[in-house]
């Protein structure tokens, strides 16, 4: 030990197996889903209380997949809403676009998107990190310097209204402290911009009674005076995003103005403004999301327009993506692996290439979203961006695979792709049974050519019982696929020595 960690060990006032700055959704999803793993954490949050103001207002169903992975599923389902989709429509209300999501439960087992409040999400997610044994949260608590040494990590934090500061120990650092991270400055400045970069005015409002006139439809008002974006959210809020023109900023807009900026759809008789704010649009990813033992996720790590409500779904993903590799760092003694620091470095170093591809293609889609919202202009370039289909203006959501990781040297076309969670012969749905751990699903023709001992830890599913996964295996024309917890596909089989391959790769990473 070193005299400087020796000083830093004898000031420590706690430790973790992972010390997460923020308690956000990044970082409340991940302190969940390492739960799930057996990994203890420790949360630091700046403010007391969860952060008040209305952001995110939509979610698909990956993501309602990972808030069932961490059990916070059926309270969530009392407070969020089907979302019908959404429609760009230009000044003369003519529909340039329309982006209809399904009716039915998707292939995901879920509504393919949800309406919510994220102060309820972010409620709900508290509530479930306070009920468990190997959470702690310490809100009050701001992060102010972040050091690194071989076999640790640790966190100086000062404490709200108090004189001094704590200092606490982890084996991993993830910053989840959305767009000013402090962890990022441990990692690197150097971000990506996109280019779009726009000031928006939010306006949260509240019927007084229903108005059911304003539609279920998300609505985009195109390339007028001022595009706007009408949200119907749960309950009676309802939203509105209006662009601001140069020079505006939010002590511009009196009582009056707001009122008057929204009066085409609704009037002071009708409901209340809950609040205001003005955001800055910005379209930017980080260079580099890991050095070492400090990760950061969430808003620390990218920044999207939210013409496609994917801000904190991405964060989701991260915490989805990483949480398993960092358990597995953590947990797995490894004495049979020659090399256990490269192994860890391939493991770790997958979380950023495999994510920043994924999380790139939705900013991406969202700017060219954006553009058409700004100039009406449906161009064939940001049409394809977006997944258009010229002849009916319709839009379809898009299901970016993982940029390039593990499972690459298998070359296997599926590897990267996203499984399907169908309904069970049990009758429950596959994560529940499965759980946040990988899984083999196979065809009997293959399994019974399997060792008796499979040469990693997971869970198998023969398709002989479960015609629900045979139609999925059907779709991919493979015979097997090795899911990963967070349900991508880490590789296919069509035969028994393409299997015996990926699942001697698989024991470097499941
Ligand atoms: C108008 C608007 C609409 C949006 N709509 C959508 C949508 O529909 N769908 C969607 O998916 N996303 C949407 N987003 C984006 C979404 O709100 C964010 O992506 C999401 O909140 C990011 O979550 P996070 O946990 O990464 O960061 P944050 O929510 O910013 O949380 C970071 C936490 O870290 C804490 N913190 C910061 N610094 C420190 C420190 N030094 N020490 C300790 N704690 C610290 C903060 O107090 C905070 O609690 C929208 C955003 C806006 C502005």
């Amino acid at each position: 030990m070193t005299p400087a960690s020796q000083t830093l060990s004898s000031q420590c006032t706690s430790s973790a197996d992972v010390l997460i700055v923020g308690c956000g959704p990044t970082g409340s999803t991940l302190a969940l889903l390492l739960e799930q793993c057996g990994i203890s954490t420790l949360i630091l949050e700046r403010e007391q209380s969860i952060y008040p103001m209305p952001r995110a207002v939509h979610f698909d169903d990956h993501i309602m997949r990972v808030f069932q992975t961490i059990g916070v599923a059926e309270a969530l389902k009392q407070v969020i809403r089907y979302n019908p989709g959404m429609r760009f429509v230009d000044p003369q209300n003519k529909l340039l676009l329309d982006w209809p999501r399904p009716q039915g439960i998707s292939e995901n087992g879920w509504h393919s998107s949800y309406r919510f409040h994220q102060p309820d999400l972010e409620k709900i997610l508290r509530d479930k990190i306070s009920a468990s044994p190997l959470i702690q949260l310490k809100t009050g608590t701001q992060v102010t310097d972040v050091q690194q040494g071989h076999n640790d990590a640790t966190l100086h934090c000062q404490l709200n209204n108090k004189e001094n500061s704590e200092v606490y120990r982890g084996r991993y650092v993830v910053g989840c402290d959305g767009a000013n991270s402090v962890v990022r400055s441990s990692i690197s400045q150097q971000v990506v911009d996109f280019g779009f970069n726009e000031h928006w005015l939010v306006i949260d409002v509240l019927l007084k009674h229903d108005k059911p006139e304003l539609g279920d439809y998300t609505m985009q008002h195109c390339g007028r005076h001022r595009p706007a974006t009408y949200v119907r959210c749960p309950g009676f809020r309802r939203r509105w995003e209006i662009a601001l023109q140069p020079g505006e900023q939010h002590s511009t807009f009196t009582d009056d103005k707001l009122w008057q900026l929204i009066g085409d759809w609704v009037s002071p008789q009708e409901a209340i403004i809950e609040r205001s704010a003005v955001y800055e649009f910005k379209s930017q990813v980080s260079r580099r999301w890991r050095n070492g033992r400090l990760f950061i996720a969430g808003d620390a790590a990218h920044l999207t327009p939210p013409f496609m409500g994917q801000g904190m779904c991405a964060g989701v993903r991260d915490v989805a993506n990483l949480a398993w590799k960092l358990a597995l760092c953590c947990n797995r003694a490894q004495p049979d692996i020659a090399n256990r620091e490269s192994y860890i470095n391939t493991l770790l170093d997958s979380y950023q290439s495999e994510r920043i591809a994924n999380v790139t293609q939705y900013i991406e889609t969202a700017i060219s979203l954006g553009e058409l919202i700004n100039t009406c202009s449906t161009t064939q370039q940001s049409n394809n961006q977006a997944g258009v289909d010229n002849n009916t203006v319709k839009m379809k959501s898009i299901v970016p695979t993982l940029g390039e990781g593990l499972g690459a040297e298998l070359a296997c076309e599926v590897t990267g792709y996203w499984f399907p969670q169908p309904r069970l012969s049990c009758g429950d749905l596959l994560d529940d049974v499965v759980g946040y751990k990988p899984v083999l699903v196979v065809r009997p023709e293959l399994w019974k050519l399997c060792p008796d001992n499979l040469p990693i830890p997971c869970a198998v599913l023969n398709t002989v019982s479960e015609p629900e996964l045979a139609t999925c295996l059907d779709a991919l024309s493979v015979s097997a696929v090795l899911l990963r917890p967070d349900r991508y596909i880490l590789g296919g089989a069509t035969d028994i020595k393409a299997l015996e391959t990926l699942l001697f790769l698989a024991g470097n990473y499941v």
